[in-house]
């Protein structure tokens, strides 16, 4: 089959003929449907020093995605032959401290499709048919691979109240965008988008910000946010991972209020934990992954409901083939998800 191939330490990646994939004993093999690309897939194609310490070539990339199921192994009932399919796309062990006690998304030997495992920009896709998640009748394949980043999104957006709540997301990429959606689902009283790009700052307001806030050569960023809140922000959904948003959103943020910290950062940030957390009874959470599986609960119920419509997000839909150019829209950053698709004809 063909498929979308890191072959080799360093930059780049190419289409390339690799073995079809079989589902072994408790797998589900996938026909490629749709695939967005991440931020993730930006570093292993770029060969970051992440990338570089944690992948090991060559492999497949690829993780968002929507399939259809082609066969199944041994042990499998609880999918059919046909269906359509979101993937969870962190591999858990099932046996270590964490999985025992149902807190599957900080598993301590996760294994992530794409990056550990051979992923999803391919003809067909092997994955856990644990991992596979039946997707709600109608929805467009795009919306179903996007339940991924976008639980990401509701992950960090169910660790507290939300409703009559005025809510400040910092960081407008495609989780960002999802979580400004789900605040205005939940109830928000105030939406506080913020970024320092103008078209996502656009697709922030068809998604329901009530106020945009445009950071490119801003100053005084903890008063700007606050007269974005048209007072204190009770609720601050972090994105971003940049210090200097953190450091805001926080002199922004009332007494008592909480943050959901879900951007990474370039390396470590300095904070005045004493004066901006501890003696003003701030709570943060560390949110990453999806809850599995009652993050995916949600997450469809808001996208079949209709409570949340992410088609904004979903900018720009390209051909595999042409993934170069998918990855250069991705990196320009001025777009929302992009979506890659299987050539038209050329793909069983
Ligand atoms: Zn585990």
């Amino acid at each position: 089959m063909r498929a979308l191939l890191k072959r080799r330490a360093g930059p780049g990646a190419e289409m390339a003929e690799v073995p079809d994939p079989r589902p072994g004993p408790g797998e589900a093999l996938l026909k490629l449907v749709a695939a967005g690309i991440c931020g993730t897939d930006l570093h292993i194609f770029d060969w970051n020093p992440w990338a570089a310490t944690r992948v090991q070539p060559p492999r497949v990339m690829g993780h968002e995605m929507a399939g259809l199921v082609l066969a199944l192994g041994a042990g499998v009932d609880h999918l059919t032959v046909g269906e359509m399919v979101g993937v969870e796309t962190h591999v858990v062990c099932g046996t270590c401290p964490q999985c025992l006690r149902g807190d599957f998304h900080v598993c301590q030997n996760t294994r992530i499709l794409g990056v550990d495992l051979d992923g999803a920009f391919a003809e067909q896709v092997v994955v856990p048919a644990r991992n596979c998640r039946p997707a709600p009748g109608g929805l467009d394949p795009a919306v179903i691979a996007f339940q991924e980043p976008m639980g990401n999104a509701v992950h960090a957006a169910s660790q507290g109240n939300l409703r009559d709540r005025v809510v400040v997301v910092t960081g407008c990429g495609p989780i960002g965008l999802a979580a400004v959606g789900i605040a205005k689902a939940e109830g928000a009283s105030r939406v506080v988008a913020v970024d320092r790009v103008a078209a996502r700052l656009k697709i922030a307001e068809e998604m329901g910000a009530d106020q945009m806030v445009d950071t490119t050569g801003a100053t005084g960023l903890g008063t700007l946010l606050r007269d974005a809140c048209r007072g204190t922000a009770d609720v601050v959904l972090e994105m971003s991972g940049h210090p200097a948003l953190i450091q805001a959103s926080l002199e922004a943020m009332t007494p008592g209020g909480w943050v959901s910290l879900l951007g990474l950062g370039d390396g470590p940030s300095q904070l005045d934990l004493s004066s901006l957390v501890v003696m003003r009874g701030i709570t943060m959470f560390g949110v990453t992954g999806r809850r599995q599986f009652a993050t995916w609960e949600s997450t469809s119920a808001y996208l079949s409901s209709g409570r949340v419509d992410v088609g904004p997000i979903l900018t720009d839909r390209v051909s595999i083939t042409d993934f170069e150019r998918a990855v250069e829209l991705a990196r320009a950053g001025a777009v929302g998800k992009v979506v890659l698709y299987p050539p038209e004809g050329e793909w069983a």
